[in-house]
C-alpha cells in the first residue's frame, strides 16, 4: 500500500530512489504504556528484523522498537549489493585468526547470502533480487590481486563461483572506463534494500513481533536488567537486542566506541534507454571497484543506473550530494555527461578498525551486532540469525564472531574522529596514487 506520510508521522524517509518506488507500510504505531515480552529489538534495519523474525521462528515472544520508521537506517538507503566473503580478503583473515576460523568465517559469509534468498524466498518479497557481482580492477596491480584471490578461494576453499575476465573479456560487459579486468562472482546477488527491509517487516509482523515504529529504546547500557525505556512508556524483557549500528546515538557509549559512522552516497539517474543499459552493464549484474573509497553501482528495475560513490567523515551530508557523486560516475561512464540525475541520498555506514563485524553481550541481557563496514545486507541478516540461535541457547556460532578480534577506537566516542579522518585521508590518496 503506497501511502503519503503525515506531519505527525516520525521522521520521513530520507529522498532516495528507493522511498520513491517501495510500496511503504502503513506506519506503526508508537508504544504508549508498559509490556512485558521475551525479547525486546532495538533497531529496525536488517539486523533488529532479522533478530525478530528468527527469534519469532523459535517461539519467543519479540516486541521490536525503531525510532523512526522500518529501514530508515542505512537498510533503506544502501547500494542493495549482497556480496560473498567478508569485507576483508580471506588471507587477511587467516592471518589474524587462522585457517580454520577463517573458513568458517567464510562458510558464515555463504549462508548469508543463502539466508538473505531464503527468507525473499520463504516471505515472497519482492525486491528484485539479481544475480552476480563484477569486481573491476582500479589498478593493474589489483588485477593481478584479484587473480591471486581467485586462486586461493579455489583451491584452499573450494569456491567455484568465480571467473577472471581480461580487460577485453571486460569490457565486453560493461563499457566502464579505466579497469584492468574484473573478477564475476555468480555466488552474489543484488536487490532493492528498502523493499528488502519492509518485506521482513511485513513478515515479521505477520507472524506476530509487536512492531512500534516513532518509539526510540534506551536500554540500561550495562545490560544488568532487560528493562528498555521509552519516551512514553517502557518494555519489561528477559533479554535486550541492540541493532542500532552506525545509528546507534548515546544510549551505549561503550559499544559506539567500537565502530565510527561514515557518511556514503548513492545517485540514481533518470531512466535510460534501453541500448545505453545494456552498453553499460550488459548482463545486469551489481558491480564495484578495488579502490578502497569503494565506487559501486547496479541498475534499477526501471533501468536507472544507481551509483555509489564518495563519502565524508562529518556530522553533515554535502549540500549537494547529486554533485557530490556525479564526477565518480562520470570517471566511469563519461557517455553519462548529459544525462539527469534524478536523486541523491546519503547514509550512514558504521566501520570497525578492521572492518569485521562487532559481535557481543554486555551484563546478562544485552546483547548486539554492528560495524558491518558496507557489507550488511548479508551480514547483518545472518547477525540477526546468530543473536537469535544464541538467545535460544546455542551460542557456538555467535562466539565463533565474538571471538574474532576487533579494537576500539582510540579515544573511544570522544576523540575517534581526527585519528580516523586522518586514516581515511591517506587510503583515499592511496587510491589516487601508485599502480
Ligand atoms: C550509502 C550506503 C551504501 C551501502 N551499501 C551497501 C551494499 O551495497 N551492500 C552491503 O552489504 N551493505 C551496504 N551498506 C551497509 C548496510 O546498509 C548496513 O551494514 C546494514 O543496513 C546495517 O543494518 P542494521 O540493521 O545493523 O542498521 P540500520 O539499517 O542502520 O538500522 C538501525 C536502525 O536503528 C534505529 N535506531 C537507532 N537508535 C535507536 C533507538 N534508540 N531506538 C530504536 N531504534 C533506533 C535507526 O533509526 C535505524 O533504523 C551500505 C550503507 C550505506 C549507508
Amino acid at each position: 500500500m503506497i501511502r503519503k506520510l503525515t506531519p505527525s508521522d516520525p521522521a520521513e524517509y530520507p529522498t532516495s530512489w528507493y522511498a520513491h518506488s517501495a510500496p511503504l507500510l502503513a506506519p506503526y504505531s508508537t508504544l504508549e504504556g508498559e509490556i512485558d515480552t521475551d525479547v525486546c529489538v532495538i533497531g529496525g534495519g536488517y539486523t533488529g528484523l532479522s533478530t525478530a523474525l528468527h527469534l519469532r521462528e523459535r517461539g519467543y515472544d519479540v516486541v521490536l522498537l525503531e525510532a523512526e520508521r522500518i529501514g530508515w537506517g542505512a537498510s533503506g538507503r544502501n547500494g542493495g549489493h549482497v556480496g560473498t566473503g567478508q569485507r576483508v580478503d580471506q588471507t587477511r583473515i587467516e592471518e589474524w585468526v587462522g585457517l580454520d576460523t577463517a573458513k568458517a568465517l567464510w562458510e558464515l559469509s555463504l549462508e548469508a547470502v543463502d539466508r538473505v534468498c531464503g527468507l525473499i524466498d520463504q516471505h515472497d518479497i519482492d525486491c528484485e533480487l539479481g544475480v552476480g557481482n563484477l569486481h573491476l580492477a582500479a589498478k593493474p596491480s589489483h588485477a593481478q590481486e584479484l587473480q591471486a584471490e581467485k586462486a586461493h578461494l579455489e583451491t584452499v576453499y573450494g569456491y567455484e563461483g568465480l571467473t577472471y575476465l581480461s580487460p577485453e573479456q571486460t569490457s565486453a560487459l560493461t563499457s566502464a572506463r579505466g579497469f584492468h579486468g574484473a573478477l564475476l562472482d555468480t555466488g552474489c546477488r543484488h536487490l532493492h534494500p528498502l523493499k528488502y527491509a519492509l518485506g521482513l517487516a511485513r513478515a515479521a509482523a505477520k507472524m506476530g513481533v509487536k512492531i512500534y515504529e516513532g518509539t526510540r529504546g534506551r536500554p540500561l547500557a550495562d545490560g544488568r536488567s532487560g528493562t528498555v525505556k521509552t519516551d512514553r512508556g517502557c518494555v519489561r524483557a528477559k533479554q535486550v537486542v541492540l541493532g542500532c549500528n552506525a545509528y546507534l546515538g548515546k544510549i551505549a557509549p561503550r559499544l559506539a566506541g567500537n565502530i565510527m559512522p561514515i557518511n556514503n552516497f548513492v545517485i540514481a539517474t533518470e531512466p535510460l534507454p534501453a541500448e545505453l543499459l545494456s552498453r553499460i552493464n550488459r548482463d545486469n549484474v551489481s558491480m564495484s571497484d578495488t579502490l578502497f573509497v569503494i565506487n559501486y553501482w547496479k541498475l534499477s528495475a526501471d533501468g536507472r543506473l544507481l551509483f555509489g560513490g564518495g563519502e565524508n567523515y562529518s556530522s553533515r551530508f554535502p549540500a549537494d550530494i547529486k554533485s557530490f557523486v556525479r564526477p565518480h560516475m562520470l570517471k566511469i561512464y563519461p557517455e553519462l555527461r548529459d544525462v539527469k540525475i534524478d536523486f541523491g541520498w546519503g547514509g550512514a555506514v558504521g566501520i570497525t578498525l578492521n572492518r569485521l563485524p562487532d559481535f557481543g553481550r554486555v551484563g546478562e541481557h544485552l546483547w548486539y551486532a554492528q560495524g558491518f563496514s558496507g557489507h550488511g545486507v548479508p551480514t547483518a541478516t545472518m547477525a540477526g540469525c546468530l543473536l537469535a540461535e544464541a538467545i535460544d541457547g546455542n551460542t557456538s556460532r555467535f562466539d565463533l564472531m565474538t571471538a574474532v578480534p576487533t579494537r576500539r577506537f582510540p579515544g573511544g566516542t570522544l576523540l575517534r574522529w581526527p585519528g580516523l579522518v586522518a586514516g581515511m585521508l591517506f587510503y583515499s590518496l592511496v587510491d589516487k596514487l601508485g599502480r
